[in-house]
C-alpha cells in the first residue's frame, strides 16, 4: 500500500522563482509530489497522514553542483589523500554523503575522484546501502600530463588520447566528464591564469560525452582557457576567475552554465596558512579572489546561467556549509530568490535532472527542506534546517 502524506500552512518556495504562496499544501504519494499548491485549491484529500507546518517555509532541497565527496576539508586535503589508504578515503565519503543530506542538500555532482571511490559511493547510496544525498560522479578528471589535479585524474594528451580518455571514464561508469582547461590554485606549479588541454583537445573529449548523452564540466579559471574550453562546447564553467566581456558573450550566445564556487578562495584566504594550508595555494587564493568576484558580478549582470556550487572539500569549504556560497553570491549581486533558484531549478537543470527533480511541482521527487523563516529575508536560516525529506522520507 502506498504511503500518502499531506503537509499544509506553510510558505511554499517552489524553486521556480516566483513569488512564494503562503497558506500552501503539499501531497506526498511514496517518493514523489502528487499534488502541490495553495491550500485554497486542495479539495478532499482521503487517507492521508497530516503534518502542519504553520510558519514554516517549504523549499526544494539544494543542489551543489561542485563537489568532491572524497576530499577532506583540512588545510591540506591533497597530501592527506597521497598517504592513506584508499579503503579510508572511501569511508570519508559515506561520512561526507551524510553531511550533505542532514544540511539539505539532497542531490549534488560530484567533479573528481580517483580509484572509482565516486562511482561505488554513487551506487551504495542507490541501493541504500548508505544513506547521503544522491549524486552524479565524474570519476577521473581528465588533465594534461602535469595538469591541474594530476593526482585524481587521467592524464592524457593530444586529441585520441583525449577521446579515449572520454571513453574509458565513461565505460567506467561517468555520469559526465570533467575537464580541466587551465591550472589551479590547489596544485602545487600549476597557474590559475594559464591555458592547459587545448581547444582540440577538449573538443575530442566533449564529443564523445555529448554522444553518450552527457554533459561535460570544466575547471577553468584563466580567460584563455575559458574561451577555449567554451568554443569546444562546455556545458559548464566551473570557477570562472577570469572572465572577460567577449567570454561572457560566449557564454549568454551558448547558453554555458556559470558555477562560480565563490567559497573555494573565500574559505583558503580566510584560514591561511596558520591553518596548515600550502603557501602557494593561499598565495594564489589571494591574487584571484578579487578577479573572482568581479567576474561573477559582470557575467550576472549579462545574464550568464549560474548554478550553485561550492568546492566542498577544498581546505575549510565544509560538506555541510553550501549556504555561505548562496550568502557570497547575494554579496556580489544576486537577488536572495536568485541564489535559491540557482541552488535548486539552476544546479537541476545543468545536472540534467531537471524533470524529476530541482523544483517542487507534481510529479517530482519530494526532496525537500522545512524552514523555521523565510530564506529570501534570512539566507541563515538554512544553516539550521528544521527538517530534511529526501525521496518523500524524513532524514533522521
Ligand atoms: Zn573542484
Amino acid at each position: 500500500m502506498s504511503k500518502k502524506m499531506l503537509f499544509k500552512g506553510f510558505r511554499l518556495i517552489d524553486g521556480n522563482g516566483g513569488e512564494p504562496i503562503e497558506n500552501a499544501y503539499m501531497l506526498i504519494v511514496d517518493s514523489k509530489i502528487e499534488k502541490i499548491g495553495s491550500i485554497d485549491e486542495k479539495g478532499n484529500i482521503e487517507g492521508a497522514a497530516e503534518i502542519d507546518l504553520k510558519g514554516k517555509t517549504v523549499m526544494p532541497g539544494l543542489i551543489n553542483s561542485h563537489v568532491h565527496i572524497t576530499m577532506e576539508p583540512i588545510g591540506d586535503p591533497t597530501s592527506l589523500m597521497a598517504r592513506e589508504s584508499q579503503s579510508k578515503t572511501a569511508l570519508r565519503g559515506v561520512a561526507n554523503l551524510r553531511k550533505h543530506l542532514l544540511a539539505g542538500t539532497t542531490f549534488f555532482r560530484d567533479v573528481g575522484a580517483g580509484y572509482g571511490i565516486d562511482f561505488a559511493l554513487r551506487d551504495a547510496v542507490n541501493e541504500g546501502l548508505i544513506q547521503g544525498a544522491q549524486f552524479l560522479a565524474a570519476g577521473r578528471c581528465l588533465t594534461m600530463t602535469g595538469g591541474h589535479g594530476w593526482f585524481i585524474g587521467r592524464e592524457a594528451d593530444g586529441v585520441d588520447e583525449m577521446r579515449k580518455a572520454a571513453r574509458e571514464q565513461l565505460k567506467a561508469g561517468a555520469d559526465l566528464i570533467k575537464i580541466m582547461a587551465t591550472g589551479g590554485v590547489m596544485t602545487k606549479g600549476v597557474e590559475p591564469g594559464s591555458p592547459q588541454l587545448s581547444m582540440e583537445e577538449m573538443a575530442a573529449a566533449i564529443e564523445e560525452t555529448h554522444k553518450a548523452g552527457k554533459k561535460a564540466a570544466t575547471h577553468a579559471q584563466g580567460t584563455q582557457g575559458i574561451k577555449n574550453a567554451v568554443l569546444a562546447g562546455i556545458d559548464s564553467v566551473e570557477h570562472g576567475i577570469f572572465l572577460d566581456d567577449e567570454v561572457i558573450q560566449l557564454m549568454v550566445e551558448r547558453g554555458t552554465y556559470l558555477v562560480p564556487t565563490l567559497v573555494a578562495p573565500y574559505f583558503i584566504v580566510k584560514n591561511g596558512i596558520e591553518a596548515g594550508i600550502p603557501k602557494h595555494a593561499v598565495d594564489k587564493a589571494n591574487y584571484v579572489m578579487d578577479y573572482h568576484r568581479e567576474s561573477f558580478k559582470k557575467a550576472h549582470k549579462a545574464g550568464v546561467k549560474i548554478a550553485m556550487g561550492t568546492d566542498a572539500g577544498t581546505p575549510f569549504n565544509l560538506h555541510d556549509k553550501a549556504p555561505y556560497e548562496l550568502k557570497l553570491m547575494v554579496e556580489c549581486g544576486m537577488s536572495p530568490m536568485e541564489a535559491v533558484v540557482s541552488s535548486t531549478r539552476g544546479s537541476a537543470d545543468l545536472l540534467g535532472i531537471l524533470d524529476n527533480y530541482g523544483t517542487l511541482e507534481e510529479g517530482k521527487y519530494a526532496d525537500f527542506i522545512i524552514l523555521n523563516e523565510n530564506p529570501i529575508d534570512n539566507l541563515d536560516t538554512l544553516f539550521e534546517i528544521d527538517e530534511v525529506y529526501k525521496l518523500g522520507k524524513k532524514v533522521e
